[in-house]
């Protein structure tokens, strides 16, 4: 590629917004327009032309798979790897944390609790404090605990400001055990890691300094999304000094303010709006032609966005042929309207010759996707639900990311909570009750406790010995965490805990399938050594953690997407299907209780059409069962705000188009993603022996002078035995090991 091929396929404007490098840039423009790839290019253009190093570099993306994408995409762009922060604000945040959390009072290898640990700190919380939770969920808590952080509202601040009336009380209390146990745990939670960096910067001007310093070209993509503390911390950094005084403020940002979905998130409008107020001298770059989308699919999204008041009113165009119209299609109930979009796909997909991939359904609520899954499952249609219970949610993963989250931090007393008895170990909740009791007397960790004979040895005797080993088991793995690759001590922790033969001994269906996650797991780790062979299990354990539903997303494979309309944002499909068009799903309740919550429902509207670039389907259902109740129905009034001349035949579709199509492509089932039995057989027998492996190099007498061979450094010659310990002298370095854990095998 020449030079600057890149920037030839950008029109002038936005060429003109990826080539004006210095000072404030707003790129306020429609969907599909080409905001991401202008900033794209804009970073290949800084790096190429402009000879900036990527490390003076910090692109802001929303999701981690937009972040992947920009950088994958940057690569190409420059043609060697780069090792740029292109991060999600909470990524950004957790490595400058990982730095600099002394000086905030926590250990650096804090651990970082996601929703579901959240849940699990709230539930005990109510159990200690004899509240309701029937009444009073942990999420109704957790909700308002996050608004507060989003705020900047500290538990003490609750406290002082509310507290007057019993619940509030309540909230506050709560709220303070809350931050209590997690500063206790040395723990953060996804709030927190955005909050304690701001926190971080305005306590150390060093260390912002140092930041200021590094990131002279600062963007943020979907800005119309950031909420008050993201915007705090692109200020912050920002707003930095050069030599001679005067304020830099390369920040370039990036979004629509039709497009922002979160104001119940925090999300503030005003961020973007008032860009120009708050950076003077800002230069404001339009865009106006759109590149996704048929010129029908526009319209439409234009004709129901332009019924939002609060708006600057602005209308992209486009230069693609009208495209086939869109199609509405009123169904009796639920499981009509997830059959009639199965059958369409299939359909499309023989008259199209279009890949599975191509096509996304996209809902209001998670709760819509099980009837979506059942419909394809049952026509043989590959799919991927994004979000709902999430592949790391499941129980097995859970466990065994516990494992490791406790190799990693010992303090994590919630996750030894989570696993002492996992496999069964005949530890009791009143055996646990013991100990944590202890733990709390002492100040010490709940693993602290185990490490202490006289307590143990007062147990019964097969207790007393599970319990020595399960600590032994973390111990060693902990001293020899850095010494291993992460698939190893996986396969080691997996089988040493006795976790896998638990569950093969129960020889049942949900057993086989907990099974055949945890391997998949095991593809999830070795996935990520292969792109960073260094990682240690702190960054693995962070990286998992901060996967946001839409980061299971692998385009490659070739199946329907599922996913809530909130997390397709930023994405593009072909073929797009919108189901619940109804008054009180889409626009959703939430939308009647606030004022501008129509508007922001709309908005979301816009996102989900302006998704599709080549076909759109809409659909309701005159009757609906959801959380268990079924009510009558009304259309959607988005889809009256629709111009009917858009809609295919008046908007009523033929049901008999439908029903006389099940003969369509038979080869369907070819397409299935399954994974071959043996294939997971292979896998786990793997597993097994290189926890074997592993363990019986403890017998194997290693003698000075052998030569062995290490699965993550490579080979060695052996220097010292001494008991459990060998010394080993690799290509690069000298390590001492353990024996038993240490992946070696003599050559
Ligand atoms: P959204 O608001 O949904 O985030 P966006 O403004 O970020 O959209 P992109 O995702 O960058 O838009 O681009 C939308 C589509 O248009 C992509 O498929 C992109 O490849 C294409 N595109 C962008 N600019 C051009 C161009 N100058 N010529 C041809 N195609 C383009
Ligand atoms: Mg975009």
């Amino acid at each position: 590629m020449g030079r600057t091929d890149y920037l030839d396929k950008l029109n002038d404007k936005q060429k003109e917004a990826a080539m004006y490098t210095e000072g404030p840039l707003l790129i306020l423009a429609g969907a599909g327009s080409g905001k991401t790839s202008t900033m794209t290019c804009r970073i290949a253009y800084l790096i190429r032309e402009m000879g900036v190093h990527p490390y003076n570099i910090l692109a802001v993306t929303f999701t981690n798979k937009a972040a992947k994408e920009m950088r994958e995409r940057v690569q190409r762009l420059i043609g060697e790897g780069v090792n740029m922060w292109i991060l999600t604000f909470h990524s950004a945040c957790l490595r400058i944390l990982r730095r600099h959390a002394e000086v905030l009072g926590y250990g650096r290898d804090f651990a970082v609790y996601d929703p579901t640990d959240q849940k699990t700190v709230v539930k005990n919380i109510c159990k200690e404090l004899n509240i309701d939770t029937k009444k009073f969920s942990p999420s109704y808590f957790l909700g308002i605990i996050s608004h507060c952080k989003e705020q900047r509202i500290s538990a003490r601040e609750y406290n002082g400001i509310y507290g007057t009336d019993y619940k509030e009380q309540m909230i506050g209390q709560v709220y303070d055990r809350y931050e209590k146990i997690l500063k206790k745990n040395n723990a953060m939670d996804f709030d927190d890691l955005l909050l304690k960096t701001v926190e971080l910067f305005e306590q150390d001007e060093e260390v912002l300094l140092r930041y200021q310093d590094r990131f002279q070209y600062i963007m943020v993509d979907e800005y119309q999304d950031t909420n008050m503390i993201q915007y705090a911390f692109v200020r912050l950094l920002a707003d930095a000094r050069d030599r001679d005084g005067n304020i830099r403020r390369n920040l370039c940002v990036v979004g629509d303010d039709d497009q922002c979905i979160y104001q119940w998130r925090g999300a503030d409008i005003r961020n973007i709006l008032e860009f120009e107020k708050d950076f003077p001298g800002a230069k404001t770059v339009k865009l106006e032609q759109n590149y996704r989308s048929t010129a029908n699919i526009l319209e439409a999204a234009h004709s129901v966005i332009s019924h939002n008041r609060g708006r600057k009113d602005k209308k992209l165009w486009t230069d693609a042929e009208d495209g086939r119209k869109i199609v509405y299609y009123n169904a009796d109930d639920e499981k009509d309207e997830a059959y009639f979009i199965a059958s369409e796909i299939n359909r499309v997909a023989g008259s199209d010759h279009a890949d599975y991939r191509q096509f996304a359904v996209l809902y209001r609520t998670n709760a819509q996707s099980r009837t979506f899954e059942e419909a394809l499952s049952r026509r043989d249609i590959p799919y991927r639900v994004l979000g709902g219970l999430r592949y790391y949610d499941r129980k097995e993963i859970k466990d065994m990311m516990s494992y490791m989250g406790l190799v990693q931090n010992r303090a994590n007393d919630l996750a030894l909570v989570r696993i002492i008895n996992e496999p069964k170990r005949g530890v009791g909740g009143k055996t646990l009750q013991k100990l944590q009791a202890l733990a709390q007397v002492r100040g010490t960790s709940l693993f602290d406790v185990l490490l202490d004979d006289d307590v143990i040895d007062s147990f019964s005797a097969k207790v007393s010995d599970n319990l020595k080993q399960l600590a032994g088991l973390i111990a060693t793995y902990g001293i020899e965490k850095d010494n291993m690759k992460i698939s190893d001590l996986y396969d080691g922790l997996l089988v040493n805990s006795g976790y896998m033969k638990a569950l093969e001994d129960q020889h049942t269906v949900e057993a086989e399938g907990r099974l055949e996650n945890l391997m998949e797991f095991k593809s999830v780790i070795v996935g990520y050594e292969k792109e960073d062979p260094n990682m240690s299990l702190a960054e693995f354990m962070e990286r998992i953690a901060l996967l946001a539903d839409v980061d299971n997303h692998d385009s490659e494979e070739n199946a329907v997407t599922l996913m809530t309309l909130h997390s397709a944002k930023g994405l593009e499909f072909p073929y797009v299907f919108m189901p619940g068009m109804e008054d009180g799903l889409f626009p959703g309740w939430r939308a009647f209780d606030r004022e501008d919550g129509l508007e922001e429902e709309r908005r979301l509207c816009y996102v989900g059409i302006t998704r599709a670039k080549k076909r759109l389907w809409m659909t309701s259902a005159r009757t609906r069962t959801i959380y268990g109740r079924t009510d009558y129905t009304r259309e959607s009034v988005f889809l009256h705000e629709l111009d009917s001349k858009l809609l295919e035949g008046d908007g009523i579709y033929e049901k008999k188009d439908r029903r006389t199509e099940g003969v369509f492509r038979d080869g369907a089932s070819e397409n299935v993603a399954m994974k071959p039995f043996d294939q997971l057989k292979y896998a786990r027998a793997q597993t097994k022996q290189r926890a074997e492996a592993m363990a019986k190099a403890n017998a194997e007498s290693f003698s000075v002078g052998d030569r062995v061979a290490h699965s993550k450094f490579g080979e060695g010659t052996v220097l010292e035995v001494n008991g459990k310990v060998i010394r080993i002298e690799f290509a690069d370095q000298v390590r001492k090991l353990a024996l038993g854990i240490a992946p070696i095998k003599k050559l």
